[in-house]
């Protein structure tokens, strides 16, 4: 199996890095490491954020384990220039139409949540964001009009869109508590009346699912409300942009969060998918040893999960991880002193004990 392992810029590489030694902990058979460059070091280095020789790198292997993109130094170059570019330019290259962000409170770190403990204690869930399609990649421009310059994006989603990503959460849905929540606005969008439909079509094939329907403005009252009603969350990519956010923010830290982008392609063992923390590059804190490493490891439990099909292994990381947390190893992020390495030793320390 291969593994494309992109670090990026900013404390990108200080996180994969401590990936890399709970991979390495592991000691998974047959498995190659290919390392490449990604954003603004590579268009430091190639002048170009996402270069063909990446791209390339991460079409021939199973997974992509991603870092974060994003350098200060680039802001004032143009778009295409820009190291954001570089996963919007993986994400579509690659086919990566499915977004998979966990969200789970962990136990003793209930006042990371701006939520009332009971309520934070509660979450476990999942949004299944779709990447592909959606108001992100309609046309879009600016026409005059009689109130002056009008901007305008077009909203749009085909049944076979819905279909592939309603079938990637009821499959993940299966493997959960069995309810999945579809999110839309079907009272006023053309565009989630289709998806409401497509979904009700395809929920047939999953009669063991238990499907319900919920417009996106109570979807986000009820996140705060009451998140532990919530499995699994199926939505478009402009409403998953936003409910994801406050699904992690209703967690906690940024530093603890992971996500998948899955494709259609299957390898010997699973899907194809790339994975990466939801935190940025936070250049606030790179090259200072207090990134936490957690989102980045747990990334790399579900690429074990989803493209390896290694799920012992992904459940012995996030067992680990959940020990480590709850001992007294705390980064900066947590209130605590305990630096990116640290952490990372602390987890294979864990795991060590567990596998
Ligand atoms: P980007 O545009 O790359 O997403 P951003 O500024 O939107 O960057 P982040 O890079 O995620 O967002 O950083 C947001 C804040 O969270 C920063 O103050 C950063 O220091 C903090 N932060 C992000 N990731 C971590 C982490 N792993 N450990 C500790 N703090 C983090
Ligand atoms: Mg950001």
């Amino acid at each position: 199996m291969k593994i494309a392992v992109l670090p990026g810029d900013g404390i990108g590489p200080e996180v994969t890095r401590e990936s890399l030694k709970v991979l390495d902990a592991l000691s998974l058979p047959q498995l190659t490491l290919f390392e490449g460059d990604v954003g603004g070091i590579a268009y430091k280095r190639h002048g170009h954020p996402l270069p063909s020789e990446t791209l390339d790198m991460a079409r021939a292997a199973d997974a992509v384990l991603f870092g974060a993109v994003g350098d200060p130094e680039c802001d004032s170059l143009p778009r295409q220039h820009r190291p954001e570019q570089a996963i919007l330019g993986l994400r579509s290259e690659l086919g990566l139409f499915a977004n998979l962000r966990p969200a789970a409170g962990f136990p003793g770190l209930e006042d990371l949540s701006p939520l009332k403990p009971e309520l934070a204690r509660g979450i476990d869930l999942l949004v299944v964001r779709e990447l592909n399609g959606d108001v992100y990649f309609g046309e879009k421009g600016e026409r005059e009009s009689a109130g002056g310059r009008e901007g305008w994006d077009a909203m749009s989603y085909n049944e076979a869109e819905v279909e592939r990503i309603a079938h990637t959460a009821f499959r993940a849905a299966r493997k959960r508590r069995k309810k999945l929540t579809s999110v839309d606005k079907a009272n006023v969008l053309e565009t989630s009346r289709v998806w409401r439909e497509v979904v009700v079509q395809i929920a047939d094939q999953y009669p063991d699912v238990e499907l319900d329907h919920m417009y996106v403005d109570n979807a986000a009252m009820q996140l705060v409300r009451s998140p532990g009603q919530f499995d699994v969350i199926l939505t478009g990519n402009l409403f998953g942009d936003i409910l994801s956010d406050q699904a992690s923010a209703c967690v906690g830290s940024i530093g603890l969060l992971a996500s998948a982008s899955l494709g259609e392609r299957q390898t010997d063992l699973g899907t194809f998918g790339l994975y990466e923390p939801i935190h940025g590059s936070a250049p606030d804190i790179a090259g200072q040893g207090k990134a936490n490493p957690v989102a980045a490891i747990l990334s790399l439990a579900m690429l074990l999960r989803h493209s390896l099909g290694r799920e012992t292994e992904a459940g012995q990381i996030e067992r680990a991880v959940a020990n480590t947390l709850t001992g007294d190893i705390r980064g900066a992020d947590l209130g605590g002193t305990a630096t990116t390495q640290e952490i990372g030793d602390a987890v294979i320390g864990n795991l060590k004990s567990i596998a």
